[in-house]
């Protein structure tokens, strides 16, 4: 069974799976609402294509990274090849849409990824679109690749998601992680399983490849070939799950690790001269993009915020251990 820093898994730990499994289920998008986000993506094309002739339209986030819930956003990139302003270029996009009766249309320019958000006020969906924001586009497709190889992936990130926005401990702005980065903890934590549930797929023949602006996004994309990956571990959804948040409760060094998709390992901060804070980025909580390798995707958590994720961490991994309905009391606001 599983063990964390002298911490016996319960015994009776396989018996929670199937409450885990009907949460998952519970929290996947219906095949009305895929159609709908798919109908919406075809509408905007024909639009945006009656302006911009040569714009393509990538639907990126969780609504293409395969860890959406229902009701989520839809995340939608325009690439485009010339260089009109984009600040022109969104403030044009956000009259258009307008003029053909989308509603709340809002073009966001000053943010660091500029977008208009809009509804659409047949399906009530909500859409924020951005231009050239390809890395975004690339690592949702590595994620999407990363979910076909083990569904074990998807049950564990979605329990994850589902645990943080519970909790209120999915919100950049307050110093906690992004759902992305949830999302790569849960890989990472795969791929440390013995034996591994997850391969490291940038370690593997570069099957894809794209380059954004100075930064290659290459790895192996034939994930078709890895279905029986995982098979050599029988680990439950529950053990997954309790073994995830006692890692993060108990075992993660904070001072020393980052987490690191990229490798399928924990490295150092040390190597990645993490171990201080450098302007706004404190470091305290570390985990490296899979692609801008620069990039600490927990440089939002700072002094206050890393205690409140801690003490949540050890919350969930109390329940997960003491609870009789765990995937209850789990999700619970006190
Ligand atoms: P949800 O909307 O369900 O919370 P999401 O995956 O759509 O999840 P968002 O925070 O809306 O999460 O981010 C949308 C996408 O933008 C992500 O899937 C990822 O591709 C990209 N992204 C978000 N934050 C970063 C980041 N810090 N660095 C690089 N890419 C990011
Ligand atoms: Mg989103």
């Amino acid at each position: 069974g599983m063990k964390h820093r002298g911490i016996e898994c319960r015994p009776d730990i396989e018996t929670l799976s199937p409450g885990f499994v009907s949460v998952y289920e519970s929290l996947l998008p219906s095949d009305v609402e895929k159609e709908n986000q798919n109908l919406l993506l075809k509408s905007l094309t024909v639009i945006i294509n009656k302006e911009w002739p040569n714009v393509k339209l990538h639907l990126y986030g969780s609504c293409a990274n395969s860890f959406g819930f229902s009701n989520s956003d839809v995340d939608i990139c325009l690439s485009i090849d010339e260089c009109e302003s984009k600040h022109d270029m969104l403030l044009k996009l956000a009259d258009i849409l307008q003029s053909e009766n989308y509603q709340d249309v809002e073009a966001i320019t000053n943010a660091r990824v500029p977008i208009v958000k809009m509804t659409d006020p047949s399906t009530g969906i909500c859409c924020d679109i951005c231009i050239n924001n390809l890395l975004a586009v690339a690592n949702t497709k590595l994620l999407r690749d990363y979910a076909k190889i083990d569904n074990r992936l998807h049950q564990l990130a979605y329990i994850v998601k589902h645990w943080a926005r519970s909790r209120e401990m999915n919100n950049t702005f307050e110093g906690t992680l992004s759902s992305y980065a949830y999302v790569l903890l849960c890989i990472n934590f795969l791929q440390l399983r013995r034996p591994a549930i997850l391969p490291c797929l940038q370690e593997m023949e570069l099957t894809y490849m794209l380059t954004v602006e100075d930064t290659d996004c290459a790895y192996f994309d034939q994930v078709d070939e890895l279905h029986n990956f995982g098979s050599l571990n029988d680990e439950s959804l529950a053990e997954l799950v309790w073994g995830f948040f006692h890692y993060w409760a108990f075992a993660h060094n904070y001072t020393r690790d980052v987490i690191s998709v990229r490798t399928g390992c924990i490295i150092s901060k040390k190597i990645k001269n993490w171990t201080r804070r450098i302007g706004n980025d404190r470091h305290l909580l570390c985990i490296e993009d899979p692609f801008e390798t620069s990039h600490d995707l927990g440089r939002h958590v700072d002094r206050c915020s890393i205690d409140m994720l801690r003490s949540e961490f050890k919350r969930a991994a109390s329940v997960l251990q003491y609870d009789q309905i765990p995937f209850v009391s789990l999700f619970e606001r006190e």
